[in-house]
């Protein structure tokens, strides 16, 4: 097989739903990916920040090698063990109480709208914010404040509300006797690596204090150690009642989770809500095995480390093509640049990609980096090295 054959194939029997770079991923070994023609790149984007630990990470691979040989599953009519441990490693760490495991990001953010609903008790409106991304569930989708995701499917669920992010009196503004929930992103991350600030985010704890709302983050792209800490709310000095997790908590492999504070969960009974594979034996013991990876060898703060150097890197980048960078920002190795009006995002994407950095974009001018959290200096400054580069000849 070659690239080509692969993308025939693809092209053949795929639905036309992902605009894909042209090339095939064969293998990957730590924070470097290979293509079917052996091409390499330096992969600065983790399956969407998926890959905390990299490639071919031998403690998942063995964990993934024992685990197969026992359940693969079985159904949650039964009690097993790996989900209450993953539950417990999460619960633990956090400052939610219970667990509720489905399958993917969207179907976590899924899962807190209708416990919300659930514990509001009649009250049902969810005030979202403008520019988020939730995912592309018809609940999610409506959670969504981008009207370019929802077009074509409309009409979205009722009941939400959409708030500039980061503007705390337009959102009080916004409040009603039917809301129940504020729900957003501790930083915006497919809306454009967009960082909010402390003060806005402890003055919308407060106010779902104040007013008996919930405070729903999701989490999905930034939990996990990838904005320097295990989840992104403990930059902010902030308790959620609920959080949605999905993306890097499997170690690579598709698992969702939404945390909930004690009181809240407590609205669930049984037949509200249930996902088949959702919790499954073999999965939550891969998740755990990943989990424990990411605490015990402190990620986070090596996230954070390589992340702020990796920032200060991209800011002087940014000071030396001010021409065609605006700026640079983010948090922890959840980073992105923002390109002037003159450079198109897709053609500089490409460049990087040809020249062997795997990026993404975010927002309509962000160049998104979110590798793998095991990254060291030297990825960084081979990274830096090829933005540079590809600044320098990219013609605006
Ligand atoms: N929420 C956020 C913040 C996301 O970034 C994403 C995916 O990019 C989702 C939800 C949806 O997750 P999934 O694609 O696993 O459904």
């Amino acid at each position: 097989m070659n690239n080509k054959e692969v993308f025939d194939l693809t092209d053949q029997y795929i639905m036309y739903t992902y605009k894909r770079f042209p090339i095939a991923l064969k293998n990957g070994k730590g924070a470097y990916l290979y293509d079917y023609d052996g091409n390499e790149y330096l992969d600065f984007l983790a399956g969407i920040s998926v890959n905390a630990l990299g490639y071919s990470n031998p403690a998942i691979i063995k964990a993934v090698k024992e685990l197969s040989e026992g359940l693969f599953h079985t159904s949650n009519l039964f009690y097993t063990l790996n989900q209450s441990l993953l539950a417990k490693t999460l619960v633990d760490n956090s400052d939610l109480d219970k667990a509720f495991f489905c399958n993917s990001g969207a179907e976590a953010n899924e899962g807190a709208i209708k416990l919300a609903r659930k514990w509001g008790n009649g009250r049902y409106e969810i005030i979202a914010m403008e520019n988020s991304f939730h995912g592309r569930t018809m609940g999610a989708l409506s959670a969504t404040g981008q009207t370019k995701y929802q077009k074509g499917f409309e009409p979205s669920l009722t009941g939400f509300k959409f708030a500039p992010y980061n503007d705390f009196s337009a959102l009080e503004k916004m409040i009603t006797e039917k809301t129940v929930a504020v729900m957003l992103e501790p930083l915006q991350a497919e809306g454009g690596i967009i960082v909010p600030n402390q003060e806005y985010m402890q003055k919308v704890e407060k106010l779902c204090r104040e007013k008996n709302l919930l405070m729903i983050l999701d989490e999905v792209q930034t939990g996990m150690c990838r904005t320097g800490k295990l989840f992104a709310y403990q930059h902010f000095g902030i308790k959620p009642d609920i959080i949605t997790l999905a993306k890097a908590l499997g170690g690579g492999l598709p698992i969702g989770t939404m945390l909930a504070k004690a009181e809240v969960a407590a609205s669930f009974e049984p037949g509200n809500h249930a996902s088949t594979f959702g919790g499954g034996e073999f999965i939550t013991g891969v998740a755990l095995a990943s989990l424990n990876i990411l605490i015990n060898e402190k990620i986070a703060e090596h996230a954070a480390e390589t992340g702020a150097y990796f920032l200060s890197e991209l800011k002087e980048i940014a000071v030396k093509h001010n021409t065609k960078v605006k700026e640079a920002r983010g948090m922890g190795l959840l980073l992105g640049i923002e390109l002037k009006d003159n450079v198109s995002l897709s053609e500089f994407g490409a460049m990087l990609l040809k020249n062997g950095l795997l990026t993404a974009s975010a927002g309509s001018n962000v160049v998104r980096f979110a590798p793998p959290l095991i990254i060291e200096k030297e990825h960084v400054d081979k990274a830096i090295k090829i933005v540079d580069d590809t600044l320098t000849n990219f013609a605006s």
